[in-house]
């Protein structure tokens, strides 16, 4: 297993012995929930309260057994024994880890009303509007049966009436809402004004999309400013370009360079002496550098859709149109420029924020998955958090194929139709897992071809989804998905109402058929798991390709001898632990630049929250007011006969209205920075450096900076009865803003190489 052997058996050590406690605690209330079922509601809500002291719970047994009780009463869900260990594990802050449909639904709702319970308010957070929707509805009756509120964030509610959910005691919503929220919520002047109220728990839903996979994606809040850089001409430079004599693609495509003769021919196309003069390295380099990405590695359909005149990014661990995304603005508008389109406008980033630092900001985390056990030691690393295995309620009942392997991709594809025909001829449901629009599309017209009806699901048509997703268990369906992580409804058998159920469980329930190894283990178990939901049969088997893109780069090089039989197919153990090999390279490869994209973050995470210290500070005192009077004691006599209430406002507002400019200015010239570092840095000091001392001395004269400036308007804006008038000095906040995610996420697997090699830059 690698380098990381002894932590897994470490935390494998730990997990036995919480497991043996958490179960003799399980079976005692489960006999309390016996004793307890007699009594009224009333009686239990109250007894609910009374095992709670001082926000610790005193009696976990009876406090578990009761939210059993509730849930049998309320929901009609008696939760089986492993479902009570799962909320005893989430109470005490771990990520579980517990298989699809083994419901884990009802486990959240459980322990985040045994939260709310101890007086903590509780954030579930959702893998999307969806489902935060639908599950908060659903597990109302169990949470206010103790008296306690529920609701849930979702795109189309208003800031009041979100401002009224999150009053609950239990909010359930998707990572975006509430990280866009609290952005939001950093730029008012009032604390009247806030949005959301403090939440000391997150409970995430599969934790580790959102705590690995796409813990570095940037949630930005953004304010109208003209003035995006044209990249028309740099376009249609870079297009005349041709791979390997103008520049070179590395073997997993995830870096372009320009060659030297490349790069001639941009200088003389452009009229420019050296591209790799002072001058030009920030501005022109930059710019060639992202055409030749939108160029070459960005592929159109694999990695964007263009709809309607948009460009529209796929999210490639979703497998569907990331609506509220885009790439950072001078990729975003290179690929706008190679696609023809007009070139939008990104705004000035008012303020941003990483998931990763988003979710640390709650004292207290926790989540559930069914891929945790590969995420540990990220999750141990980036969040102190441990791994704990619930055990399936059924034992599993599906059966996992080897790995066919064949030596080129052609023979890998016609096997691969061949099985699904095969299967589908039987009356078996198939669900395909292919790794891109494109291939889906493919694969679905070559079925068809054959006669075969298929469902396909991927980013272009997200809106049938839960249909697709409902249909997929039916008798002799073959359903085509990108990937299925994150798609949170679960695939019954024989239908959704389970209609036909016996007859698929005879044919072997759901085939699940991966059409390629992804690039983290993790990434194929979320699609193994489809099948084989609560003790159901199934099957799972992967198809894969020496020239696969996982072997090819996890296997760089590495000659290996074989001999293929007629179809293609190469049956060795030798060879399917070569693949088992390359994905774990790949795995390493994901994690290396994980840590790398971190180490940019983290610095700038880290002035984030002094500065959200500043501002709550200024905010819930009067200190605005008593800075800039002790700085200019002249004007503030001036004020003396002024409200002092309207009085400490005007100055907060001053002094709220350059620190967040700063900061601003702040944001925008580190983005810079990061895209030309690795240009700027060279034969100098390693890129990482050079930004860390570029981020440190900026972020020194920050606050100075933003109090000399709130000074100076201090002495000069007009202040009176009515407040500060800002405007008069051109001291307006953005009239509109709005949000969107950066993708440059390196983790969100398969599909992504290319996006990860944004993230390459800095190396
Ligand atoms: P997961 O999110 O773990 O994939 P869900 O929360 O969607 O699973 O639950 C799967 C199904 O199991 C749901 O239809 C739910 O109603 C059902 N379920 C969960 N727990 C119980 C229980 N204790 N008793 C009966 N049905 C349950």
């Amino acid at each position: 297993m690698g380098a990381f052997d002894w932590f897994w058996k470490a935390m494998g050590a730990q997990g036995d012995r919480n497991d043996k406690r958490s179960r003799g605690l399980v079976d005692d209330a489960e006999a309390r929930a016996e004793e307890l079922s007699g009594l009224d509601d009333a009686t239990l809500a109250t007894l609910a309260r009374q095992t709670v002291d001082d926000g610790a719970i005193t009696d976990k047994a009876t406090f578990l057994g009761i939210l059993s009780v509730a849930s049998t009463r309320t929901l009609g869900m008696r939760p089986f024994t492993v479902q009570l260990q799962a909320v005893l594990r989430l109470l005490e802050g771990d990520v579980i880890q517990m298989a699809t449909g083994e419901g884990k639904t009802l486990v959240g709702a459980m322990a985040a009303t045994g939260f709310a319970l101890t007086g903590r308010r509780v954030h579930v957070i959702t893998v999307n509007d969806y489902l935060a929707g639908r599950d908060a509805e659903w597990m109302a009756p169990l949470v206010e049966f103790f008296g306690l509120g529920v609701g849930s964030i979702t795109e189309d509610k208003s800031a009041d009436q979100r401002r009224e959910v999150y009053r609950r005691d239990i909010v359930y919503g998707p990572v975006n809402e509430i990280g866009f929220d609290h952005l939001r919520d950093n730029q008012i002047t009032h604390r009247d004004q806030a949005v959301q109220a403090p939440a000391e728990v997150a409970l995430v839903d599969e934790a580790d999309s959102v705590l690995v996979d796409e813990a570095l994606v940037p949630l930005v809040l953004a304010g109208s400013e003209p003035g995006m850089r044209a990249t028309g001409q740099i376009t249609a430079v870079v297009a005349h370009l041709e791979e390997d004599t103008h520049y070179t693609v590395d073997d997993d495509r995830r870096n372009v360079f320009l060659t030297d003769e490349g790069a001639h021919a941009v200088e003389e196309a452009l009229g420019l002496d050296s591209l790799y003069s002072d001058d030009n390295i920030a501005t022109v380099l930059v710019r060639v550098n992202l055409a030749l990405h939108a160029r070459a590695l960005l592929i159109r359909d694999v990695h964007y859709l263009v709809d309607e005149g948009r460009v529209q990014l796929i999210d490639a661990s979703r497998g569907r149109v990331a609506d509220l995304q885009r790439w950072p603005d001078g990729l975003q508008a290179a690929v706008e420029a190679k696609e023809g389109l007009a070139v939008s406008d990104g705004g000035r980033i008012l303020d941003q924020i990483t998931l990763q630092a988003l979710m640390r900001r709650y004292p207290m985390l926790c989540g559930m998955t069914g891929t945790a056990v590969e995420a540990t030691d990220q999750l141990s690393q980036f969040y102190g958090l441990g791994v704990s295995v619930i055990e399936r309620n059924n034992p599993l009942a599906r059966f996992d194929e080897e790995d066919r392997v064949y030596a080129t991709m052609k023979e890998k594809n016609a096997a691969l139709i061949r099985e699904i025909v095969l299967i589908h001829e039987t009356g078996q449901p198939v669900l395909v897992g292919t790794h891109d629009v494109a291939e889906s599309e493919d694969l679905a017209a070559a079925l068809q071809e054959r006669g075969i009806e298929v469902n396909v699901l991927n980013a272009k048509n997200d809106a049938e989804e839960a249909r697709i997703v409902a249909e997929a268990g039916d008798v002799g369906r073959v359903t085509v998905s990108t990937q299925m992580a994150g798609r949170g409804t679960d695939i019954r058998l024989g239908g959704a109402d389970e209609r036909d159920r016996a007859e698929v469980a005879e044919l072997g329930g759901l085939a699940v058929i991966g059409t390629a190894r992804h690039r983290t283990s993790r990434l194929d178990n979320q699609l193994r798991g489809r099948a084989g939901r609560q003790g159901d049969p199934g099957l799972s088997l992967f198809f894969v390709s020496l020239e696969d893109d996982v072997v090819a780069s996890g296997g760089a090089g590495e000659e290996i001898s074989a001999r293929p039989d007629a179809d293609g197919r190469i049956d060795s153990r030798r060879i399917r632990d070569f693949v088992a090999h390359c994905q774990r390279v790949t795995e390493g490869q994901l994690l290396e630049i994980h840590s790398q994209t971190w180490k940019y973050g983290q610095l700038l995470a880290d002035q984030r929250v002094i500065i959200d210290e500043r501002r709550a500070d200024l905010l819930d005192t009067d200190k605005a007011w008593r800075e800039l009077a002790r700085r200019a004691p002249e004007r503030a006599g001036e004020l003396a006969d002024l409200d002092p209430a309207v009085r400490e406002q005007a100055a907060r507002e001053i002094m709220l209205f350059h620190l967040d400019h700063e900061w601003s200015e702040h944001l925008g010239l580190m983005d810079d920075v990061r895209e030309s570092i690795h240009l700027r840095a060279i034969a100098r000091e390693t890129p990482i450096d050079e930004f860390h001392r570029i981020a440190v001395r900026e972020f020194k004269e920050l606050a100075q900076r933003a109090v000399d400036k709130a000074v100076e308007t201090f002495t000069r804006v007009t202040i009176d009865a009515e407040g500060v008038h800002l405007t008069e000095q051109d001291l307006a906040r953005p009239s509109a803003t709005w949000t969107y995610m950066v993708s440059d996420n390196p983790l969100s697997g398969s599909g992504n190489s290319v996006i990860s090699g944004i993230g390459n830059i800095f190396r």
